[in-house]
């Protein structure tokens, strides 16, 4: 017989309790949908407060459907960033083409909308202000899974039952380590890194303006705001580096040795990196699984189905997997088996195909590699056949 995945706390009359690790897009907007379906939620973070900085997100798609039927979208529209223009520049800086979003494309993809990472931030954390007990600097240490709950135990020492548990925790997801096992066994290394720093306005670049320049296996982007500059590199790299994920240091050296010498605008933008701990650094990855629930725990977001940067949808994946969770909770509140294989059978065809576009075309396009490479992304750019 099938083990019973009925909701306990639904089917003995106790109230309903879920706890969510990771407070980014995936935590947030889960936290907010379970909170909405009745649960009582409380929410762990890692750091201590929660972890801004990063490139804008993209609202398009399912996303806005989704973050108009959370209330949100009126707040997204009034944080929108104007529509910005992608120039793909040669070392003298003459565009070797550009992308942006016009008339055409909306006709074709629907609107699309930019929004600051932090600023999305303010508006999910808003919607769950007083709702949801929200723990910052706290993790889970160990889950243990009985018919009836799941106990945690925090790294405080702490431990409670949940009726449900949601790992929302990101590409190096602690919860898929302790449910799953192996935190690197899923993880598909696409063969580079990138790093991201936002920093004040530099006058490197026009505001609503992004520019990329490439050699062979590097990439140097800038994206400009009226009050800020991205400040973006990205390597391949034939197998991984050993470098350790904690010491910022290191990567800043990481990132210097493999962009000194360049020209076009690269030593004005390595001058902008500062000696502070305050940018983005990982190595480029997907996370693929075959299965994102086992027994009472799901992961949401990069935590089961990361695209990479390479995507450009991560914030929205994110997004739209907390929905489609939603939608399957709802549709089966007391039996959370059906509810997390309807969210994973209806959620993964979308989830393979982003994914192998960004492992195909968007390495390719972002981040050539070769003479091959660059004449293909050439080729795309005379054409106008980008795709994005
Ligand atoms: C600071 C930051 C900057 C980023 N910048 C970029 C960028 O420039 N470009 C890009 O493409 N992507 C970036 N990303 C990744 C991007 O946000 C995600 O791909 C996407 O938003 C998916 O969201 P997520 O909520 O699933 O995961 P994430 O946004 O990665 O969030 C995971 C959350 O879980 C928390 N967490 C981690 N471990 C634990 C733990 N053990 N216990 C509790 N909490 C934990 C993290 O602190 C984080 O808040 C960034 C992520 C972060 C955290």
């Amino acid at each position: 017989m099938a083990p019973s995945t009925t909701s306990a706390g639904a089917s003995s009359g106790a109230p309903r309790t879920a706890l969510v690790s990771g407070a980014s897009f995936a935590g947030l907007a889960t936290a907010y949908w379970l909170h909405r379906l009745g649960y009582g939620v409380t929410m762990i973070e890692a750091a201590p407060g929660l972890r801004c900085g990063g490139t804008p997100v993209d609202i398009e798609g399912e996303t806005i459907g989704i973050l108009t039927r959370m209330g949100l979208m009126d707040a997204v529209l009034e944080k929108a960033l104007p529509p910005r223009n992608f120039e793909f520049k040669d070392a003298d800086n003459v565009t070797l083409g550009a992308v942006g979003p016009g008339p055409e494309e909306e006709a074709q993809m629907g609107p699309r909308y930019e929004i600051h990472r932090d600023d999305l931030l303010d508006i999910l954390s808003g919607a769950i202000e007083g709702k949801v007990e929200l723990l910052f600097g706290r993790s889970i240490a160990q889950l243990d899974q009985n018919p009836e709950a799941v106990s945690a135990t925090f790294n405080d020492g702490r431990r409670r039952d949940f009726t449900l548990v949601f790992g929302c925790d990101g590409n190096r997801s602690n919860t898929r380590k302790l449910v799953f096992g192996d935190g690197d066994r899923y993880t598909f290394f696409m063969g580079g890194y990138f790093y991201l720093k936002v920093v004040p306005e530099t006058g490197l670049l026009p505001a609503n303006k992004s520019e990329v320049f490439s050699v062979p296996g590097r990439t140097a982007m800038l994206n400009g705001y009226n009050d800020r500059t991205d400040i973006g590199f990205g390597f391949r790299t034939a197998g991984q580096i050993e470098y350790d994920y904690r010491d910022k240091a290191q990567q800043r050296r990481l990132v210097r040795d493999h962009f000194d010498q360049l020209g076009w605008k690269v030593p004005d933008m390595l001058a902008c990196m500062g000696e502070d701990n305050d940018f983005y650094f990982d190595r480029v990855t997907q996370i693929r699984m075959p299965t994102w629930s086992q027994g009472r725990v799901a992961l949401v977001g990069d935590a089961g189905y990361c695209p990479s940067p390479l995507a450009g949808l991560g914030g929205s994946m994110a997004i739209i997997g907390a929905g489609r969770l939603a939608d399957a909770l709802e549709r089966h509140p007391d039996d959370y088996g059906s509810a997390f294989r309807d969210y994973e059978h209806e959620l993964r065809p979308f989830v393979e195909q982003v994914q192998e576009r960004a492992a195909t075309e968007g390495l390719q396009m972002m981040f050539p590699a070769d003479e091959a490479e660059f004449a293909e992304r050439d080729r795309k750019l005379a054409t106008g056949d980008l795709g994005f």
